[in-house]
């Protein structure tokens, strides 16, 4: 694991998800308030954050457009950094959401259902943990990082 900031490790991937994004005429906003530092392997950060990406953009697919936001903030009283990937689709329905993180659960036809899986295991590797909130529009998955002294 290396000492890095989200802020560095979103920018880093901004102009992929930026493309993705246009390509399925989905609008894409970052607000990145960030100034934390934190513990993590760049590469699997990164491929948690494009995981999220993706299976925000497929949310949108049926509408044909939609707004993608990544938002990372500091909780400074509980040292945390969160970095916030939400999207415009359906949302996910609450008998689902128990199982979106199980391996091989999947609701597409060429779905792996290991996304979300292969997420949770990375950011527990980091320390940290994943949350997700969807009430009946849009969902949110948050990865919520301790934050490392400088
Ligand atoms: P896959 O993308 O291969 O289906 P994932 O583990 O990444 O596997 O996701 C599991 C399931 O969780 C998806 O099939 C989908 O039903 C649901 N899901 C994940 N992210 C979202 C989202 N942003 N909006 C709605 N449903 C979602
Ligand atoms: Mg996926």
């Amino acid at each position: 694991l290396e000492i890095v900031t989200p802020r560095d490790v979103i920018e880093s991937i901004a102009s992929i998800v930026q493309s993705d994004a246009l390509l399925r005429n989905v609008t894409c906003r970052f607000a990145l308030e960030t100034t934390s530092l934190v513990c993590v392997d760049r590469n699997h950060l990164k491929q948690v954050i494009l995981n999220l990406v993706s299976n925000a953009l497929d949310a949108m697919e049926d509408s044909g457009a939609g707004t993608l936001v990544i938002a990372a903030y500091d909780d400074v009283s509980n040292h945390n950094v969160h970095i916030d990937v939400s999207d415009t689709g359906p949302g996910i329905p609450s008998y689902m959401i128990d199982r979106i993180f199980d391996a091989f659960f999947t609701m597409k036809e060429h779905g792996t259902g290991l996304g979300l899986a292969i997420c949770q295991r990375l950011v527990t590797e980091f320390g940290g943990e994943i949350r997700v909130f969807s009430k009946g529009f849009g969902t949110t998955f948050s990865i919520i990082l301790p934050s490392v002294k400088e």
